[in-house]
């Protein structure tokens, strides 16, 4: 084939592809608020739903972060976003394993789900990320119905974001788009610490 040829054939191709997609987008007509789920055993789900509060900040929503198991935890998108105006409520006792206590636990996991409820009613929050709020569906510190049922009657434009290993198969049902992270390789396991910046 001549290099003229191929040129042309890759033109023809593309042209094809585009129509294809375009073809899509002109069909995809529905606006509504999505559920989202970040989930897997790979690294890149906590990143994920802030960069996603993080461009929806930058388009001037109002966002709101729930986080369900640091405290104890630093992280670096926390004082950013604050900065511009998103609130977070942060369950505060850290680590399971850390606190060793479940009762305490089970009350902080209820207090930061009964916040998450005020914000899954008030359709002045444009986007709820409820980070990490998988583990405390997975060890039932909180009830999974009534979880699925405040997503559910959520404002009608409302964006939610979940992220968490293990994401219980009702939610994902439920969900608009459903992503899941794998690990292929991870940093820790040839035993090089968390980075700040990258890791927290
Ligand atoms: P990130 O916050 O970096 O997006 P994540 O939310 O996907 O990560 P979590 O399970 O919440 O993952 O774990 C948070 C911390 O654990 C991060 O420091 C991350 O680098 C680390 N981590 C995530 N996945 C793995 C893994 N497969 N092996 C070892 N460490 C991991
Ligand atoms: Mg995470």
């Amino acid at each position: 084939m001549s290099q003229e040829e191929d040129k042309s054939r890759h033109k023809k191709r593309m042209q094809q592809q585009k129509a294809k997609v375009d073809e899509r987008i002109a069909a995809a007509q529905q606006d509504k608020g999505l559920l989202l789920v970040l989930t897997g055993n790979g690294k890149g789900k906590s990143t994920s739903g802030f960069g996603t509060i993080t461009r929806a900040v930058g388009h001037g929503l109002h966002a709101k972060v729930v986080q369900y198991v640091k405290g104890g935890w630093e992280c670096g998108e926390r004082d950013l976003l604050e900065k511009n105006g998103v609130e977070f409520h942060v369950m505060g006792t850290g680590f399971t394993w850390e606190t060793q206590d479940k009762e305490t636990d089970i009350k902080a996991a209820q207090a930061a789900w009964s916040y998450s409820k005020t914000l899954l009613q008030d359709p002045s929050v444009d986007v709820i990320l409820l980070d990490e709020i998988t583990y405390m569906i997975t060890y039932k510190y909180i009830d999974l119905d009534e979880v699925i049922a405040a997503l559910t009657a959520r404002p009608k434009d409302q964006h939610v974001v979940i992220t968490g290993r293990a994401c219980h198969r009702a939610i994902i049902e439920i969900a608009d788009t459903v992503s899941e992270v794998r690990p292929v390789k991870h940093a820790f396991d040839k035993g090089i610490k968390a980075q700040k910046g990258i890791d927290w």
